[in-house]
C-alpha cells in the first residue's frame, strides 16, 4: 500500500459502493477550479482518490492525482495554480475495478495518452465486463499497461485505432468494450462525453456562461451555478468545442437499462434523474413500502442518511409519526483514526447513535435503503433494543440484493450477500427482528414512475442485483466460473 493512501475504512457500513464520479468543463477560465468543485459535489460517488487533467494553449496538458477527499487536496492554491487552462476533466473513485487490490496512485484517473494527433485524457464511470480479455489481447499485441484499472483498455484501444481523429478513435475503442461506461474525455480543444448504449450509468450536460459542463449528476451542476441542459442519451457521444455541441450515435441502438439503484441509493437526493427528483422517488419508495408492508408501530425512523426520504414517505402514507431515532455523526472521515482492534469493535457506534429518550418503550419501524451482508442491520437492531425499544421492524427500500453488480459498483461476492443464501424469513430470524420486509421489484418500478410495474419481458431498468438478469453478460466473470441465472 502506498504510504500516502488512506487506510481501509474501519467502520464498514455494509453498503454497495458506487465506484466513480466524473466531471468536465470547457470554455471557462481556470476550468480545473470548477472541476474541483464539481468533484466535491460528486464525492459520495468515490472517496478514495481523485484526479484532474487540464489543458492550456500555452502550457499544454497538466494533471494531478491524489488520495483522499477533493476538499483536502484540490482546494490548495499551490496545487490549483499548476492546473491552468479553459478545459479540464476530473474523476473521483472509490474502488479498484479490475485490480481487486489496494489502489495505487497510477490507478487514479483521468488516464492520459499521447497520440499522433495530440494528447487525450479520459475519465470513466462504470465497469468494462470484457476488460480481462481485452487486456490480454492488447498486451499480446504490445501494449504496455500503466495501471490495473479496466478503464485503461480504452486508451490502448484508441492508440490502436486507425481513425483520423480522437473522437473517432474513441468511438472505435468503445465499440469493442462491453459493460457499462459513462466517459468524459478531452483533447486539446474538445470536451467529449459518451454513454454506453444501455445508459447504465448517468451523464448530464450543463451550461454556465460561455462554458459547457459534463457531470455524473445534476447536483454537481448546481454547485458551479450551471444550468441543466439535458441528459446525454444512452449510446450518444457529444463532442463540445468552440463550435458548440455536436451529437453522434455511434453504437447499435438498444433498449436503455439505466441502473435502478441510482434512484435508491447511489445518486444524491438533490439530483434529477430522467426528469424526476431523486428525493421524490425515494419518498415514493417509502409510500409503496408502507402500502405493501404495513405494520402497527409507534415511530418510523430512518437509518441515516440514505433511508431518510423513504422513511418520510412511509410515515406520510402510514400516518405513523416520523422521528430521528438514530443520529449520524457527519464527521467520520476515512482518515479519522487508526483502526485498532478495540476501535474496530465499536464499529457502527462510531458513526450512528440512538436517540435513547425517543426510542425507549416504543415499537420502532427502521427504514433503510438496502441490506447487503446484514452486518450493520444487526448492529443497529442491537443498539435500538439496548436503548429500550419494545419492537424493531425493518422496512427496506430496495428488493433483496441477491446478485453482485458488474457495472461499476463494488459488491461483495455472491455468497456474502445475505439475500443470496437466505429467504426473507430466514433473514428476519438471522437479524432477530420482529419483522423484515423489502419493497417488491414491481413496487420499486412503480416508485420510479413505471405505473404498471416491471415489464417482465423487457425490464425498463438494469435491476440485475435484485433479479439476476444481467443486461450485458459479464463475460470476464463467466470465464472465471460465475454462474449467471438461467433464463426463466
Ligand atoms: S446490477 Fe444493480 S447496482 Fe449494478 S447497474 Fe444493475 S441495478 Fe445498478
Amino acid at each position: 500500500m502506498s504510504k500516502h493512501m488512506p487506510p481501509a475504512h474501519p467502520f464498514d457500513d455494509d453498503k454497495l459502493k458506487e465506484e466513480c464520479g466524473i466531471f468536465g468543463v470547457i470554455g471557462l477560465t481556470d476550468a480545473a477550479n470548477f472541476v474541483a468543485l464539481g468533484l466535491h459535489a460528486l464525492q459520495h460517488r468515490g472517496q478514495e482518490a481523485g484526479g484532474i487533467v487540464c489543458h492550456d494553449p500555452e502550457q499544454g496538458f497538466n494533471s494531478a492525482r491524489r488520495f483522499g477527499y477533493v476538499r483536502d487536496n484540490f482546494t490548495k492554491q499551490s496545487l490549483m495554480e499548476t492546473l491552468p487552462g479553459p478545459l479540464a476533466i476530473g474523476h473521483v473513485r472509490y474502488s479498484t475495478a479490475g485490480s481487486k487490490g489496494p489502489t495505487q496512485i497510477r490507478d487514479v484517473q483521468p488516464f492520459f495518452g499521447e497520440f499522433a494527433m495530440g494528447g487525450a485524457a479520459i475519465a470513466h464511470n462504470g465497469n468494462i465486463t470484457n476488460a480481462d480479455a481485452l487486456r490480454r489481447e492488447l498486451i499480446e499485441r504490445g501494449s504496455i499497461f500503466q495501471s490495473s484499472s479496466d478503464s485503461e483498455c480504452i486508451i490502448h484501444l484508441m492508440a490502436r485505432s486507425l481513425q483520423r481523429n480522437i473522437p473517432e478513435r474513441m468511438e472505435d475503442a468503445l465499440r469493442r468494450v462491453e459493460g457499462a461506461f459513462s466517459v468524459v474525455a478531452m483533447t486539446r480543444t474538445k470536451l467529449i462525453g459518451v454513454r454506453d448504449p444501455l445508459g447504465v450509468r448517468p451523464l448530464v450536460l450543463g451550461q454556465v456562461g460561455d462554458g459547457w459542463v459534463l457531470s455524473s449528476e445534476t447536483c454537481a451542476l448546481d454547485i458551479i451555478g450551471a444550468k441543466f441542459v439535458r441528459e446525454v442519451e444512452p449510446g450518444e457521444m457529444v463532442v463540445i468545442s468552440d463550435n458548440g455541441v455536436e451529437s453522434h450515435f455511434p453504437f447499435r441502438p438498444q433498449s436503455p437499462r439505466f441502473c435502478i439503484f441510482e434512484h435508491v441509493y447511489f445518486s444524491r437526493p438533490d439530483s434529477i434523474i430522467g426528469g424526476r427528483s431523486v428525493y421524490e422517488t425515494r419518498r415514493q419508495i417509502g409510500v409503496e413500502l408502507a402500502r405493501e408492508a404495513p405494520v402497527d408501530a409507534d415511530l418510523v425512523c430512518p437509518v441515516p442518511d440514505s433511508g431518510t426520504p423513504a422513511a418520510i414517505g412511509f410515515s406520510q402514507e402510514s400516518g405513523i409519526p416520523y422521528a430521528m431515532g438514530i443520529i449520524r455523526n457527519q464527521y467520520m472521515g476515512r482518515t479519522f483514526i487508526e483502526p485498532t482492534e478495540q476501535i474496530r469493535n465499536m464499529g457502527v457506534r462510531l458513526k450512528l447513535n440512538v436517540n435513547r429518550a425517543l426510542i425507549q418503550g416504543k415499537r420502532v419501524i427502521l427504514v433503510d435503503d438496502s441490506v447487503v451482508r446484514g452486518t450493520t442491520s444487526r448492529k443497529i437492531k442491537e443498539m435500538i433494543l439496548d436503548a429500550g425499544a419494545k419492537e424493531v421492524h425493518f422496512r427496506i427500500a430496495s428488493p433483496p440484493t441477491a446478485w453482485p453488480c458488474f457495472y461499476g459498483v463494488d459488491t461483495p461476492q455472491r455468497e456474502k450477500l445475505l439475500a443470496a443464501t437466505m429467504s426473507e424469513e430466514e433473514m428476519r430470524d438471522h437479524l432477530a427482528v420482529d419483522s423484515l420486509k423489502f419493497i417488491s421489484l414491481d413496487g420499486l418500478y412503480r416508485a420510479v414512475g413505471e405505473s404498471s410495474g416491471r415489464n417482465a419481458k423487457c425490464p425498463q431498468y438494469c435491476d440485475a442485483c435484485f433479479s439476476g438478469e444481467y443486461p450485458v453478460a459479464p463475460s470476464d466473470m463467466i470465464e472465471k466460473g460465475f454462474e449467471v441465472k438461467a433464463a426463466e
